[in-house]
This record gives structure tokens, sequence and C-alpha cells, in this order.
């Protein structure tokens, strides 16, 4: 089975009153109705082996992530963090000293983000250690940003530098850019957003395809992080910043204007780069120093079973 291929399906079915949900399955978040008030709600699983090595990395690590990355997802929408429950699996034999460190690694970034545990669930058994993670966010006074909302024309950039996350212990140890989505949005007029979790390319082809454009990536501009630089003869720099990943970055568009006024002021303590141009043709392409334009693919993480 495809992975993409069943989030497509799982799509088509709409099942979903928009009244209700004005924003259902395809976006970093949902959005749902309840009392007149839009709710935001994210879920992210992470499972040893696949996405972490506990053994590695350790319990608090492990902990942390699954947290991270659940905020990562509310930060995708410029949303602010309310509180979140989980579904822990662990493996028979783990010990209550890794417990309470597991848990001491998600604990330290909700008291960051002020998003308490409200509840969960907790099982042992045969198979390796699984997190899944669901977070409920709010608007508080910033409408949320789609991956659907990207227009002809706009500048597309991202925060930060990107690739080789794996390599080091960025995806282990990232901040979800949650303060960073909320300065922009508060200050620019940002059409779409997504963060980068599957890879730049992937993450960039699926904002183009809910939002029913495309774009031309420049490649001097993609911000190759040094980590990607290194340690690896079979991939290039650029494609490990295209392709790898476990950035946490946020990648979003707006007006070429509004881009002029966001590069000059650089309000982040991280940086933006613009990396290229929404289009109209429904295609990705990677354009050199010399204008010469290829396809982009649209590579990075996808499960496969
Ligand atoms: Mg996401």
């Amino acid at each position: 089975m495809h992975e993409l291929d069943f989030i497509d399906w799982i799509c088509s079915q709409r099942e979903c009153d928009p009244a209700v949900v004005p924003v259902g399955p395809g976006d970093d978040c949902a959005m749902v109705v309840a009392g007149g008030e839009r709710l935001l709600v994210s879920t992210d699983q992470l499972l040893d082996g696949v996405h972490f090595h506990l053994r590695n990395d350790g319990a608090e690590a492990f902990g942390r992530k699954a947290m991270a990355r659940a905020l990562s997802d509310i930060a995708a929408m410029a949303a602010v963090p309310l509180a979140a429950v989980a579904c822990v699996s662990l493996p028979k034999g783990f010990s209550r000293q890794d417990a309470e460190a597991m848990y001491r690694g998600r604990r330290a970034l909700g008291d960051r983000f002020n998003c308490p545990m409200v509840g969960g669930d907790l099982a042992t058994w045969d198979g390796p250690a699984a997190i899944s993670v669901t977070v409920f966010g709010r608007t508080d006074g910033i409408e949320p940003v789609l991956r659907s909302g990207a227009k002809v024309g706009d500048a597309i950039c991202v925060t930060g530098q990107l690739g080789g996350a794996w390599l080091s212990d960025r995806h282990l140890t990232f901040v979800p850019r949650i303060a960073e989505a909320r300065a922009l949005a508060s200050r620019f007029d940002l059409h779409a957003m997504i963060d980068i979790s599957d890879g730049l390319a992937l993450d960039l082809w699926r904002l183009c395809r809910a939002s029913g454009i495309g774009a031309d990536v420049e490649a001097r501009q993609v911000p190759v992080h040094s980590q990607a630089e290194t340690g690896r003869k079979d991939v290039l720099p650029l494609e490990a910043a295209l392709g790898d990943g476990e950035d946490y970055e946020l990648l979003f568009t707006l007006s070429h204007d509004q881009a002029g006024h966001l590069l000059a002021a650089q309000p982040l303590e991280a940086p933006v780069s613009r990396i290229g141009t929404i289009i109209e043709a429904r295609a990705m392409s990677l354009v050199d120093a010399k204008g010469h334009r290829k396809p982009l693919q649209p590579t990075g993480w996808q499960h496969q079973t």
C-alpha cells in the first residue's frame, strides 16, 4: 500500500460537514467549530525503529520528539497550542525509569509552549515503543494559514536551513516554530504554509497540490544546512536539503511585495530565505543559476507497506 494514495482516498470520502469542519483531512491541522470557536487539531505518531531509534537516542528524547512533531503542525497553521492527549504503547520490560524520562521529555516542551497533557492511554505489548500525540490549538486572533491558499506569482519562502537533520541531533532538539509562525502571520499576509517534516520537495508538492498550482525553485537560493554537506558521498548537499526531511522549518508563500518587506526586515532569529515562485502550471521545477529548468521530483520521506 502506498501511503499518499491511501491518504488521497481518505480525503476523497468527504465525511465532514463543512459548517462544523471548515478544514478536514489534508492540512497540517483540521479545524472544527465548537460553540462558535474554531479549534485546530492534529495527531502525529512516533514509532521506534521508523522515526526514532530509542536504543541510541534515549527515552527522554523520544517523548520530546513526539510532542515537538505534533506542535510543529500547530505552528504550520500559525496557531497557539491549547492542550494535548497521548496514546503510548511500550514494549514489555520497559523500565519505570525510562517511562519517567519519556514523560520529562514530553513535559518540558509542553511547559515551554503552555500545552498541558490532559489525558491519554497507556498499554504494554510485544512490539516496539510508539507514541501518538494529539494536540489541540486555538487561533488567538490570527487567521489560520492553510496549505491551500498559495497564489500564482507568490514568493516561496522557508525559515532556517535544510538537510542533514537525521545525521545530527537536530531531528531530536528542534524547537517547533510556533513563535516564528505567529510573528510572520501577524505582520505579513501569508497565503499558504506547511511545516517541512518529510522534505522540502515533498512538502512543497503537498502545498502546491492543495493550492492547485505549481512551483519554480531556484536551486542556489535553497538554504542548505552545513550538516547536509558532510558525511555522505552518495547525496549532494542540495539533494539532502530537498529530500532529507525532519527539518521542521516553515515553508510558506506570500505576495512578491510582502516577501520583499519580509526579507528586508528579517524579523526572526532564524533567517528567512526566498527560494522560488508559485507558477500556474501544476508542476515543480528546479531552476539552476543559468536559468535551466528541470523537473523537481517530490522526493522525501514516504511510508510504504
Ligand atoms: Mg505538518
